[in-house]
């Protein structure tokens, strides 16, 4: 499989601040920005899961075995939050 490197007309180099030099390229789960003046490397998934701590692709992920002291926890998910201004309508003037 062969990745084409496609320059991003306009984009600018968060790091280096100089146009035209960011180049996007893809594999089958991300897509990577790079900056051929300064080594700005960035990634992302392509189903725009979340990334972990590690998001550059020079080593593989590896996931950790869970330490044994370490008690199990549960992934926190997004929760909504129900966040009413106004709790009593009874004191609505209108
Ligand atoms: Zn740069």
């Amino acid at each position: 499989m062969s990745i084409i490197k496609r320059f991003v007309a306009g984009a600018v180099c968060p790091r280096c601040a100089e146009m035209d030099t960011i180049r996007v390229y893809r594999n089958d789960i991300r897509e990577y920005r790079e900056c051929i003046r300064c080594d700005y490397k960035d990634g992302q998934n392509l189903d725009g899961s979340p990334d972990s701590a590690e998001e550059l692709q020079t080593r593989v992920n590896q996931v950790a075995p869970a330490k044994a002291n370490q008690p199990k926890v549960a992934p926190v998910t997004a929760q909504a939050i129900k966040f009413d201004p106004f709790p009593s309508k009874g004191k609505s003037n209108d």
